[in-house]
This record gives structure tokens, sequence and C-alpha cells, in this order.
């Protein structure tokens, strides 16, 4: 019989249903096989026993070093800027850049909506249209929304109303 390969078995590990059964029945025949499985689960279960290490407090910096000189020339002259400060760079640094790109597309985003409402306001037939349509509909929800800034008083009014006295004579 072919042992299943080792990929196999750590899959077999994982509980993959892919080829679980063949895997399955091997190893209940093969002792060879079910000590590397049992050398698997051992070494996987140490692994993750292994607590992930702090990345330490110059581990920003460390990972910008790294990644800086691939970014276009543009940029990286800023970045080496940035870098060429005395004291380490905090975390704060790359992620405060994060937010000045975040401040931009929205500055951006909100040019670009300006732009295309603009577009859309020449008074095409079909524009007019429904310019008339959506000032017919404000209209009809502010009627709406008077009637129940009127309708709203009476109802609170009504609430409020004391408890009828307990003689009765306060029936309506
Ligand atoms: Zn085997």
């Amino acid at each position: 019989m072919k042992h299943p390969k080792e990929e196999e078995l750590i899959a077999y590990h994982d509980g993959e249903d892919a080829g679980r059964e063949g895997v399955a029945a091997h190893v209940a025949d093969c002792p060879e096989c079910r000590d590397e499985l049992e050398r698997i689960d051992a070494l996987l279960a140490a692994l993750n026993a292994i607590p992930v290490p702090e990345p330490g407090e110059d581990y920003g910096q460390r990972v910008w070093q790294q990644i800086s000189p691939r970014l276009p020339e543009k940029r990286a002259r800023w970045w080496d800027f940035l870098l060429s400060q005395p004291k380490p760079i905090s975390w704060l640094e790359p992620r405060r850049w994060v937010a000045v790109g975040a401040v931009a597309a929205l500055v951006l985003a909100a040019f670009i909506a300006g732009r295309l409402s603009k577009q859309v306001v020449p008074a095409s037939p079909m524009a007019a249209a429904d310019t008339s349509k959506v000032r017919e509909r404000v209209l009809r929800e502010r009627k709406t929304s008077q009637h129940f800034q009127r309708a709203a008083p009476r109802r609170r009014l009504a609430r409020r109303k004391p408890p009828l006295p307990a003689n009765g004579d306060g029936a309506r």
C-alpha cells in the first residue's frame, strides 16, 4: 500500500475532508504512518503553543526601512525625510500618512461628487421632469410631516390626561 504524503497527513490532521477516508484506513493499518501522524500532531501542537513574540518598539521602523526602497522614487524621498529624523519613528507615523491619504481620497471624492451633481443640473427635458417630480415629493413629505407635527401635541395631551377620578363622574 502506498503511504500518504506528508501534506496529506497534515491535511488529515487539520480535519480536511479530501481523501480523509483513504488516509484514515491507511493509518489504521500502517504503524509507520501512525507514528508520522503522531509526530505531525506533536509538532503542530508545539508550534501552536509558542507565544507570538511582541514586535518591539522599533518594529514599525524596521518594516518601513524594508519597504520604503520599493516605493516609487518621488515618494521614497518623503519617506526618507521622515526616516532621517533623529528620534525613532513611532508606530503612529505611517498611520498618520494613511490618515492623510484617506483625507485626500475624501476630498477627491467630494470634488468628483460636486462635478457630477453639477453635470446633472443642466435642464434637459428629462432632468426637468425629474426635478419637478422631486419637488412634488418634497412638498408632499413636508405636508405629511406638518400633519404629524400638528397631530403630535394632541396625542401628547391625550396621554397626559390625568387618570379618571375614582368616583366615576369623570366618565366621558
Ligand atoms: Zn503508511
